[in-house]
């Protein structure tokens, strides 16, 4: 195939008898979107190309915009070889990641009303940006819901060490990744806890 991939993406293949499936990531953004080949009923192969996460997420458009360049090159180096009567290309189209259940959160009600004030999502082992995301993309139905703020915390070192940590807010606004200390965090965590019912 006469396409190189970008030096922050790489791929992973994965087929059963259906299809082949190419799963793209990204180096700072993790999961971008795949690329599916499946054969027909009359023999047409078709390919679909799917960004990874849900239209109401404004990292979808983010993912959008780096994936799709190379989905539409892979796309036409892999039809022009076949001529188009071999093929149906789709368009892109957002699907939904799995649920992740290796991720861990926290859930922190307000102390004076008992709601959900903030959630805590805990990115285990990693201080990763791309795997802080890819915790972000699979738990975005959880916070997407619950509508408060929201952040990513990259491997957390033991209590009382003030070690930086890589946090990731990304509710209700996005903000890049940043190193905090465990202290620094806490203090952001109660100006938010406080404010919630006043
Ligand atoms: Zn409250």
């Amino acid at each position: 195939m006469n396409f190189s991939l970008p030096a922050t993406m790489s791929y992973t293949h994965e087929q059963d008898d259906r299809y082949h499936a190419y799963i793209f990531r990204h180096d700072t953004l993790g999961e971008l979107g795949r690329i599916l080949l499946h054969g027909l009923p009359n023999g047409q192969r078709q390919i679909s190309s799917e960004v990874a996460g849900d239209p109401a997420d404004p990292m979808t458009a983010v993912r959008m915009k780096t994936f799709k360049p190379v989905s539409d090159a892979i796309t036409q180096a892999l039809t022009s070889p076949l001529g188009v009567d071999d093929t149906a290309v789709m368009a892109i189209t957002p699907t939904m990641a799995p649920p992740l259940d290796m991720v861990a959160s926290r859930i922190i009600p307000c102390g004076h009303c008992g709601e959900t004030a903030a959630i805590l999502i805990f990115a285990e082992q990693t201080t990763d940006t791309a795997e802080l995301e890819d915790c972000a993309l699979n738990m975005l139905p959880q916070y997407g819901e619950a509508q408060v703020d929201t952040w990513v915390i990259g491997e957390m070192t033991t209590p009382g060490d003030d070690t930086p940590v890589s946090v990731l807010k990304v509710w209700p606004e996005r903000e890049p990744v940043a190193m905090m200390s465990p202290r620094d965090f806490n203090q952001t965590l109660d100006i938010v806890l406080a404010s919630h019912c006043s």
